[in-house]
């Protein structure tokens, strides 16, 4: 059985190694000219690094650091949270380029990759699916639609589906090459957060939000100098962090998420997968998790007993509730840390500080319950 998987960000290449796992001959195609993932850190949950074992993709708790707990902090460096244990599960952190690497290396002879490939379009009949470029076509009997929250194939399928929309906010990413005792961990102030935690190499991965008007081009010293009087008078070692980061490798992304509900994840031979399906805010930090989970779910259902029908039917049935709710738990938790009205901050402060030391009794309880006697 042939498959083709539109689109190689960590959601398509994940696909890949899953459906090549379950025999399938696999052709993916993508419009860069190159392999790879752009030059920032990821949260990798537990759930989805044991997604990936069982794909055969071993050697990411090896290449990253488990985030500590490490609170929540005004942008006066006051705490608001402090490094609470509140007994929750933890993501390790990871450079991007390393778990998409890791992810590829597991590519064997079953997987054929074509990169340069622009899919424009798809259309399908009881045989098979064809997919076109602008000057060539593919034809399978399974087609993966991993190409992102700007999904050409989700409309293609779904005509009639809203496209992205704007958080009302835009996102600064860097990995700063200093020394830090820090633990890390969030800071939020009005209208605007940062957040950073090691990465295993030593140096820091950080990330920074603003409210903004959608699409407004970067000011003339380029995102670096935007990010950088946004959270210049906030506590160290954010300064330091912007300080020690390569101007040019500063990335921008205004944020996108998808509405809801969502639309079906499949319809005939064409399945989507990852922001395609599911496009979230990044607050969890569980977008490309969810991609890599999807990927496993969908290979439990091929690799069963089932027509081809019925395993992508439970592969919706599986996949859409559980990312529809983090599509909203997500947008929630942006719409809170991008408050910019004052009071309101130190509203939200107070209740999060309270909430916090609520849960952190609570995980203590839990630890002396459990605690042999
Ligand atoms: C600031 C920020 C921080 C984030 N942090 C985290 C985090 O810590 N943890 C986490 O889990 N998630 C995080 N995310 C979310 C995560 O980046 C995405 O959910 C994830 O990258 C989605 O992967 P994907 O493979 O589905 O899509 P993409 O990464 O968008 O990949 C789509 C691929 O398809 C290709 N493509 C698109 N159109 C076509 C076409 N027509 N033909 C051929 N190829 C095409 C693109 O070139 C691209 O390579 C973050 C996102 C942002 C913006």
């Amino acid at each position: 059985m042939r498959a083709i998987v539109v689109g190689a960000g960590i959601g398509g290449v994940t696909a890949a190694v899953a459906l090549e796992g379950c025999g399938w001959q696999v052709l993916v195609l993508e419009r860069s000219a190159e392999l790879g993932e752009v030059g920032a850190g990821i949260s990798v949950w537990p759930s989805s690094v044991a997604a990936l074992e069982q794909l055969g993709v071993v050697g990411v708790q090896k290449a990253a650091v488990t985030a500590g707990p490490a609170g929540l902090r005004q942008p006066n460096g006051r705490w608001v949270v402090e490094a609470p244990d509140l007994g929750v599960e933890i993501p390790v952190m990871i450079h991007r380029a390393q778990l998409h690497e890791l992810i590829t290396d597991r590519f064997g002879p079953g997987v054929t990759v074509r990169t340069g490939i622009t899919v424009t379009g798809v259309s399908q009949d009881d045989s098979g699916v064809t997919v076109r470029s602008a000057d060539e076509e593919f034809r399978a009997e399974l087609v993966i639609a991993a190409d992102g929250i700007r999904s050409v194939l989700r409309s293609a399928i779904h005509p009639a589906s809203k496209g992205p929309r704007y958080s009302g906010y835009t996102a600064y990413r860097g990995i700063a090459d200093v020394d830090l005792s820090d633990g890390g961990g969030e800071t939020w102030g009005r209208g605007q957060r940062f957040g950073f935690a090691k990465l295993i190499d030593g140096r820091v991965y950080w990330y920074a939000t603003a409210n903004r008007e959608a699409g407004l081009p970067p000011g003339p010293g380029g995102p670096q100098a935007d990010v950088t009087r946004d959270f210049v008078d906030w506590h160290e070692p954010i300064p330091q962090l912007l300080a020690g980061t390569p101007p040019e490798q500063v990335l921008q992304n205004d944020i996108y998420d998808l509405e809801l509900p969502l639309v079906p994840f499949g319809t005939g031979r064409v399945v989507l997968l990852g922001d395609a399906a599911h496009a979230m805010t990044p607050n969890l930090g569980r977008g490309a998790c969810s991609a890599i989970e999807d990927a496993a779910a969908l290979a439990r259902h091929l690799r069963g007993d089932l027509d081809l029908s019925t395993a992508l039917s439970r592969y919706d049935a599986e996949r859409r509730p559980v990312t529809a709710r983090l599509v909203k738990q997500s947008r929630m938790i942006g719409r809170l840390g991008q408050i910019d009205n004052g009071v309101l901050c130190v509203v939200r402060d107070g209740v999060l500080g309270v909430g916090g030391k609520v849960a952190g009794l609570l995980a203590k309880r839990r630890r002396v319950e459990q605690s042999p006697v």
